[in-house]
């Protein structure tokens, strides 16, 4: 039990985000209601099939009706779309969040269309898989995750407390940033990676021609982690590029530089170069296995986390969108 809950919670998508939020609140008891709308049949169909909530319908205007808290669980290129559909069937008073990995975009999009009779708090819990769908999603996925709330000037300081209060109830830990910075953090510590690793999938891919399957057969554990960054949703990703591509391409511009003055010291055998930057980025890993974000072990702590989530989907379970 906890000490907030809200008579009717709506969810305007239902994949990976959205159905787990559906299972915490129904587990945690959040809601006295909770409607379920997204764009297709098909993925309707399943979330009913799943039983995640009380009501489904893919009319994004009905789900909203009477609700205290609509989250918007869409890759981010959606977000001005769906607020355009709910702008007119919202509650006064109600609150209106989203969990898109962008954010000044998300609000430039969403903002203009939203009634000032609502409070529209943007967030981002900083927790995934590389699956999708409402079968991947499990109650557990926000369990000592970050979640980050973006508020926007004028932000009412009630419904700030009280979406702070569902986020904690879910089992995420909170933080406040400004929607730039937010942009330019995760450009960082997200964004770049999963672009690497597409990047390096790619040229694999190319060179798996010349190689003849010897990529996959002989994949170092190096090689695996990009792979599964890689099998990240194809919409959610191309999105989030064209959505924070301004911070994206200067964490690009950053990395290309230093790539070339890595690739400078290898080709003039500058050993002591080499050295002192391995030795430098293996603190930085240190650094976070002290802060608790990883354990120390080969598979970088993934199957032993994997391993304690008790309703985790199994990854042959779980969906990649082809
Ligand atoms: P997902 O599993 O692919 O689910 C996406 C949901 O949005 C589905 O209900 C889908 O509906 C609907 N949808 C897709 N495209 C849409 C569009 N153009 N307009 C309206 N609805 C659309 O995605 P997810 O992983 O839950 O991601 C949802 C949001 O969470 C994204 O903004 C993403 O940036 C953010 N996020 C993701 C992660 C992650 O690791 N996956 C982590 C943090 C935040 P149908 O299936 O009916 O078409």
């Amino acid at each position: 039990m906890s000490d907030i809950k809200f008579d009717k919670i709506a969810l305007i998508g239902i994949g990976l985000i959205g159905s787990s939020l559906a299972r915490v609140i129904r587990e945690k008891n959040l809601a006295g209601h909770i409607s379920i709308a997204t764009r297709s049949e098909k993925t309707l169909y399943e979330a009913r099939e799943l039983v995640l909530g009380d009501s489904y319908t893919v009319n994004n205007a009905e789900a909203v009706k009477d609700a205290d808290l609509v989250i918007i669980s869409v890759p981010v290129g959606g977000s001005g779309a769906v607020a355009r559909d709910i702008a007119h069937s919202l509650k006064s008073g109600a609150i209106v969040t989203d969990v898109g990995s962008t954010k000044a975009s998300v609000i430039a999009q969403m903002q203009p269309e939203l009634p000032d009779y609502v409070h529209f708090i943007p967030g981002h819990p900083i927790a995934g898989t590389e699956f999708s769908g409402p079968r991947a999603g499990f109650s557990e996925l926000f369990t000592n995750r970050w979640c980050i709330l973006t508020p926007i000037p004028g932000t009412d300081k009630k419904a700030l407390e009280q979406l702070n209060a569902f986020w904690t109830t879910c089992g995420s830990k909170i933080d406040q940033m400004d929607p730039a910075h937010h942009d330019l953090v995760l450009a960082m510590v997200s964004h770049l990676p999963h672009i690497i690793a597409y990047n390096i999938l790619g040229t694999a891919n190319d060179l798996e021609k010349i190689t003849n399957s010897q990529v996959i057969v002989y994949s170092a554990s190096g090689f695996r982690d990009f792979t599964r960054l890689a099998a990240s949703d194809p919409a959610m990703w191309r999105d989030v590029c064209l959505h924070n591509r301004d911070a994206i391409l200067e964490m690009l511009g950053r990395f290309s530089e230093d790539l070339a003055s890595l690739q400078r010291a290898i080709r003039w055998k500058d050993g002591n170069a080499l050295f002192e930057l391995f030795t430098r980025t293996r603190a930085i890993r240190h650094d976070i296995i002290e802060v608790g974000k990883e354990v120390n072990t080969s598979d970088f702590g993934r199957q032993t986390v994997i391993n304690e989530k008790k309703d985790t989907p199994d990854p042959k379970h779980g969906k990649y969108k082809r």
